[in-house]
Formats: structure tokens, sequence, C-alpha cells
């Protein structure tokens, strides 16, 4: 009896507040329910934890932020040396992975290449910390999830089993589909000119925006890699069966020993 008494007088332990970080994984999802920044916390902890709001996420906001403010800045020095001829109006090439198409296709070494080429080199050491802290789709793709929660719009995401090779053609008409061209030409089964093919290093250029799209294409663009892409593929819709980057980095991340 008094030992039962005692049991019932035991202290409650203490609960930690455990911190629950949002995945920054932007590979398919496992199950349809589980979107990649799902929350997730064993059943057991749940009981025995309380949650306590994440750094990770704020830390990963900023440095996104600053991104943008990197690439706007480039943008403008660009500008401002067109302007005042600074640097011969001059300013380094693109660092964006898609400039890396141009290797395939001529040769040309770009800071788009360099850039691209290290990512892939880090990931398979450090996972996908690109896609987690240094993509600027990944911000826009969080900005709107955000915006359409805070209107109270739910997205819709469709899934059907070819989405995912989405992704992949357009790996692979972006950096296969020009070696293959070649390759044709040279056997005569395809009749077109091509530029030769010669390895070199080009890593400033007067016409920045040569390789990007106008306003007019660009602004749609955003909107639907953004909005129109959360709605209805879902959080990391994009991600996942959108971008030919994450082709790339899905499989080299699988042998990545460490995380960041
Ligand atoms: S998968 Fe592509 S769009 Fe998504 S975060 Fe990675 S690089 Fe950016």
């Amino acid at each position: 009896m008094a030992r039962s008494r005692a049991k019932r007088k035991k202290r409650p332990r203490s609960i930690k507040p455990v911190e629950v970080k949002p995945t920054t994984d932007c590979r398919a999802p496992r199950s349809r329910t589980a979107a990649p920044d799902t929350f997730q916390i064993s059943a057991a902890s749940a009981r025995s934890a309380v949650i306590a709001p994440s750094q990770s996420g704020r830390h990963r906001a900023i440095v996104l932020g600053l991104v943008q403010l990197l690439i706007v800045a480039h943008v403008v020095l660009w500008w401002l040396s067109q302007r005042y001829g600074w640097w011969g109006g001059y300013t380094l090439t693109p660092i964006e992975p898609s400039e890396a198409a141009e290797t395939s296709a001529e040769g040309v070494i770009n800071a788009g290449f360099l850039f691209f080429f290290a990512a892939l080199v880090s990931t398979m050491v450090f996972g996908r910390w690109f896609c987690g802290w240094g993509c600027h789709v990944v911000l826009l793709q969080d900005l709107c999830g955000w915006l359409m929660k805070r209107l109270g719009v739910r997205p819709k995401p469709f899934r059907t089993r070819w989405l995912p090779l989405g992704a992949l053609g357009l790996a692979l008409y972006l950096y296969g589909w020009p070696l293959l061209e070649r390759a044709l030409v040279d056997l005569g089964w395809l009749a077109q000119e091509l530029p030769p093919w010669q390895a070199r290093l080009h890593l400033t250029k007067p016409d920045f925006w040569a390789t990007f799209p106008d306003w007019w294409l660009a602004i749609p663009f955003l909107f639907i890699s953004g909005f129109a892409t959360v709605y209805f593929l879902g959080a990391k819709g994009f991600c996942t069966y959108g971008c030919p980057y994450g082709a790339f980095f899905a499989p080299l991340d699988k042998l990545a020993p460490g995380r960041i």
C-alpha cells in the first residue's frame, strides 16, 4: 500500500524541448501525403516532447535572402559597367548552372559551369546543401507557398507516374542534346552547321543577359515556377518534377557521407 502511494507521489519527469527541423530534402516524397518539407517526428518522441521553434528555418531564409541580394548586385554591377564603361563593360558570366549547357555545346568553360561542377562535387560529400541553402528558386517556392497559405489558397497537387521524368527530360535536353546533336552532325545524319567544339575559359562577357529570356517571358516563368507549380505540384513541386539540376543532385546525394 505504502509502496503504491509512493508510486503515485512520484514527481513527473521534466520534459525537454526538442528542436524539430524542416527537411530541405527536395527528393520526391515517399508517400502522397508526406511532402518533402513535412515535419517528421516519431510518435514516441511526440508524446514526450514539447516542440520548440526551429532556428534553422530562420537561418536558411536569411542565407537565401543573401543569395538573392548577390544576384541583384551582379546584375546592377553589369548595368553600371555598361553605363560607365567600368571594366571595359565586361562582367562575370552568369553564375547559373544552366550556363553549363554552353560547355556541352561549344566547350566554353564559364562561371556557371565551374559553379555547377563545384556544387555537384560538394553534393557528393555534404549532400544537397545547395538545394537548402543556395538556390534562388527554392526561396521563390517557399515564398509562394507561404503567401498562398496566408491568402487561404490550398494547393491541389496531382501525381502521375510519369511526372518525375520531367526533370530528367529537361536535364537531358539541356546538357545531353548538344552532345548528341554534334555526334549526329559528325555522322552526317543531321545537316546543320555547328560552331567548333573547343575547350576554352570564358569567365567574363559584356552581354550578361544574352542567355536569359526577355522580361515578358521571365515574369510569366517566375509565376509558373512559383505559384502555379506550388499549386499543382506541391510545396517543392518544381524541385521534384521540373528542375534539371535536381536530376543530378538526387543520385549524388545518395553517395554523400555528410549532411549540411
Ligand atoms: S532541386 Fe533545383 S530548384 Fe530545387 S532547390 Fe535544388 S537546384 Fe533549386
